[in-house]
């Protein structure tokens, strides 16, 4: 076939393509009409199967070929369950955070590392803020591994009030004062929302953890400073709850934020929490937001850290999150599950 055969057949297919997109938009827009007559109806009017029949059947006496009525009739049921979707949704109150919103993905740049850009980051650092020396020591171990990012707790929600509580803002002032001394961006949690503004002026990210995933008041707080956010996934939310907590900082005008699976509660106690790893893949489906896998507090165990790291990055997360500590066995938090200096370097080495 010449050149030019070939090209005009090319561009007549082209022609076809776009009479198809402007027919299938105008059957959408029939569609809606239709939606809109039947109103009075009740809702549970929408699907009509025996109109669907009798349409493909009507289709399936007129098919002259060279596709086979099979073939038609799968085309057709795709379309019509399209038009079935435009009745269900009014595209235009999809959620913020959702994919259907926004098709690129979210790219956070902090500190020059960009997290959704394609490449896996760390965020890495103690459990708490013990000291200024203990954060010094965590933060030479991640400039040596060429990292940018580092996390530590200064307000510990710890279930027993018992337990160290953290340093509160004194944390805040010693992790920013590392962070200034080192270039490294510095992460921590906030749990009050009156706490948001000040702490905003320590803090590169603003942590919300598992436990304030739904606390609306303090997410709305989250959306209202100019700040990245890692909300955590509460350790009972559904995939749909943790999406709608994203949506209430989105809604406030922070759309910056990084979505962190930490482990869900389930009947398994072989691990400190059930690591939902598919969680990730159906997290960046949804959403255009990056996904953030914390490997410590979903596995509890030290032996996990690298196979959950691994299977993280295999699987699509944007960023690992994962504790270290100069001395864990003497740790205020956590002593179980974070890694000391040397167990940090076989990380580093076997992920990066
Ligand atoms: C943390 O990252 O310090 C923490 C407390 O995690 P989570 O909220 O996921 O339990
Ligand atoms: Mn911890």
């Amino acid at each position: 076939m010449s050149n030019e055969k070939l090209d005009s057949l090319r561009d007549e297919l082209d022609q076809v393509n776009m009479e198809i997109l402007s027919l299938i938009n105008r059957r959408g827009e029939l569609v809606k009409e239709t939606a809109k007559a039947k109103v009075n109806q009740g809702p549970d009017k929408k699907y009509d199967p025996v109109r669907e029949h009798q349409m493909l059947e009507k289709l399936k006496n007129h098919n002259e070929g060279p596709f086979q009525d099979a073939t038609i009739i799968h085309l057709f049921k795709e379309i019509f369950k399209a038009g079935l979707e435009l009745q269900e949704k009014d595209y235009s109150k999809e959620m913020l955070v959702s994919r259907k919103r926004k098709v690129e993905d979210t790219v956070i740049d902090i500190n020059g590392e960009k997290i959704g850009d394609g490449n896996p980051h760390f965020v890495c650092g103690p459990c708490a803020v013990e000291s200024y020396e203990q954060v010094a020591k965590v933060a030479e171990q991640i400039k040596k591994h060429g990292l940018n990012i580092i996390r530590g707790g200064a307000f510990k929600p710890r279930t027993s009030p018992y337990d160290f509580q953290g340093l509160g803002f004194e944390g805040l002032e010693i992790l920013k004062r590392v962070g200034d001394e080192y270039g490294l961006a510095v992460v921590s949690e906030i749990v009050r929302p009156q706490d948001m503004e000040q702490a905003a002026e320590y803090l590169d990210m603003i942590q919300i953890g598992a436990r304030n995933m739904q606390n609306f008041e303090l997410l709305k707080a989250a959306g209202e400073i100019d700040k990245p956010i890692i909300l955590k996934r509460g350790m009972s939310a559904t995939v749909s709850d943790f999406i709608n907590a994203a949506e209430y900082i989105n809604s406030k005008g922070n759309g910056n934020i990084i979505l962190c699976e930490r482990g869900i509660r389930t009947y398994e106690t072989s691990t400190r929490n059930t690591l939902d790893i598919t969680a990730v893949p159906i997290l960046k489906q949804e959403t255009h937001l990056p996904v953030m896998v914390d490997v410590t507090h979903s596995t509890g165990r030290r032996d996990l850290l690298i196979p959950a790291a691994k299977a993280a990055i295999a699987i699509g997360a944007d960023a690992i999150m994962a504790e270290v500590h100069p001395d864990p066995a003497v740790a205020l938090s956590d002593q179980q599950q974070q890694m000391d200096f040397d167990q940090f370097d076989t990380f580093m080495k076997t992920l990066k």
